[in-house]
């Protein structure tokens, strides 16, 4: 398991290694398509599709990230619950937040 400042040193240095991988390559396929290459242009292409692609790898990963979600039966009132919000007692009982209280 990653810490948080973790993920985000691997999400800054895909997306900049991503970033240099990409601008090299419009070098390459735009003469082959026949689109003119020029620095600017080149840059301001690979900025767009650069902002798309963490567009997409932000929604796509919010979407598993739910749909994964470890859930938990609360031993009290039987309710499916988030793992992060339930409570483990001595004897390995899980309990959710509302039940805990009482
Ligand atoms: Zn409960």
């Amino acid at each position: 398991m990653q810490t948080k400042k973790q993920s985000l040193v691997e999400s800054i240095t895909n997306t900049a290694v991503g970033f240099g991988i990409s601008l090299a390559a419009t070098f390459l396929i735009f003469p082959i398509v026949g689109v003119e290459s020029t620095g600017t242009k080149n840059v301001l292409i690979t900025i767009f599709f650069t902002a798309v692609s963490i567009t997409r790898s932000y929604l796509l990963r919010r979407y598993f990230n739910n749909a994964n979600i470890e859930k938990e039966i609360c031993e009290c009132c039987n309710k499916k619950k988030d793992l992060n919000i339930m409570h483990i007692d001595s004897d390995g009982n899980w309990f959710c937040e509302g039940c805990l209280k009482e």
